[in-house]
Formats: C-alpha cells, sequence, structure tokens
C-alpha cells in the first residue's frame, strides 16, 4: 500500500490545491493532507480551522485524510508510513522554491520520494494569498474556491 503525504499551510485550501488531492487520489492507496500548523507565513486561519475547511472539501473522497502536523515533513512522513510526497508546481513560481526543498528532504529522508504534478492550467495563477488579498478588496473569487471555503474567507476578510 503506498500513502503519500501532500503538505502545505492551505491558508486556506483552494481549488488548485483540491485538483493535485484529487489526481494524487487517483494514484497512491492513500493521500494525507498534512496541515503544517505554524508555518514561517502569516496566516489567515487558525491550524484547527485550515483542517475543518480541508476535511470538509474532500469528504467525498475516500482514500484521503486530513491531519495537522508540527516539525520536520519528512520526519512526519515517515510516522505515518508514507514514502511519497506530493507537491503542486505552478509556472514560473515554484520551481525553484521546491527544487531547494527537494534536495533539502532528500538529505534528510532518502528512502522518501517527491513527485510534482503541474497546477492545472486554471490554477496556474491561483494562490492562497491572492485570494486573500482579492477577497478583502471585495473580488469575487466563488470559482477558485468550495463553497464553504469562500464563506469562511469573506466572514473572515469583510464582516
Ligand atoms: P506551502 O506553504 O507549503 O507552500 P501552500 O498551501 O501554499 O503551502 O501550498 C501547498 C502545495 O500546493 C505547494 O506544493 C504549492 O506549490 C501547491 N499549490 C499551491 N497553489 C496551487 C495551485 N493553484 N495549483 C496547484 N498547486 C498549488
Amino acid at each position: 500500500m503506498t500513502v503519500a503525504i501532500y503538505p502545505g499551510s492551505f491558508d486556506p485550501i483552494t481549488n488548485g490545491h483540491l485538483d493535485i488531492v484529487r489526481r494524487a487520489s487517483t494514484i497512491f492507496d492513500k493521500v494525507v493532507v498534512g496541515v503544517y500548523d505554524i508555518p514561517q507565513k502569516s496566516l489567515l486561519f487558525t491550524v484547527n480551522e485550515r483542517v475543518e475547511l480541508a476535511k470538509k472539501s474532500v469528504e467525498d473522497i475516500k482514500n484521503v485524510e486530513v491531519v495537522a502536523y508540527s516539525g520536520i515533513t519528512v520526519e512526519f512522513a515517515r510516522k505515518i508510513g508514507a514514502k511519497v510526497l506530493v507537491r503542486g508546481l505552478r509556472a514560473n513560481s515554484d520551481f525553484e522554491r521546491e527544487f531547494e526543498m527537494a534536495l533539502m528532504n532528500k538529505k534528510l529522508a532518502p528512502d522518501i520520494e517527491l513527485i510534482c504534478f503541474m497546477a492545472n492550467l486554471k490554477y496556474q495563477f491561483l494562490s492562497s494569498s491572492l485570494l486573500k488579498e482579492i477577497i478583502k478588496l471585495g473580488g469575487n473569487m466563488d470559482d477558485m474556491v468550495p463553497p464553504h471555503v469562500c464563506a469562511a474567507l469573506k466572514k473572515k476578510l469583510l464582516y
């Protein structure tokens, strides 16, 4: 049984992330969405809120689980028996950072393989940070996140 972990901040989870989760779930026996508790960036949602938003977004996919974690990603991967690390790559913005992290992860855990999925064309420009900026300014991003995520964003940013 091949378990994959898809780690990230997911502040909040978007349709871009969900596209990766769905595609990974057709390849691996189990996909664990790992919500990193305190990343080095400013956050809108607490770790529990990010987990709950992600859980509701994947409730229809049988082999996907959402859990919070802290510390080094590959150590958490080992703990849950994941042999594969999944990441999404958008054109331009992600490659160098992902490459750097991949080499560091390989040094820390040579037994864990990284598999990157190319971002769906529809979501190439979508990032959680841009999403929050647009919603704060009153823009419509309804087709970029599930409805419950959109409602949570509006509640935090507008009301
Ligand atoms: P991190 O803080 O680890 O970068 P993110 O939540 O921003 O966490 O992203 C998690 C993963 O999802 C990363 O591999 C990122 O490149 C990928 N990702 C982010 N947005 C998209 C998108 N629109 N389409 C595909 N992959 C994405």
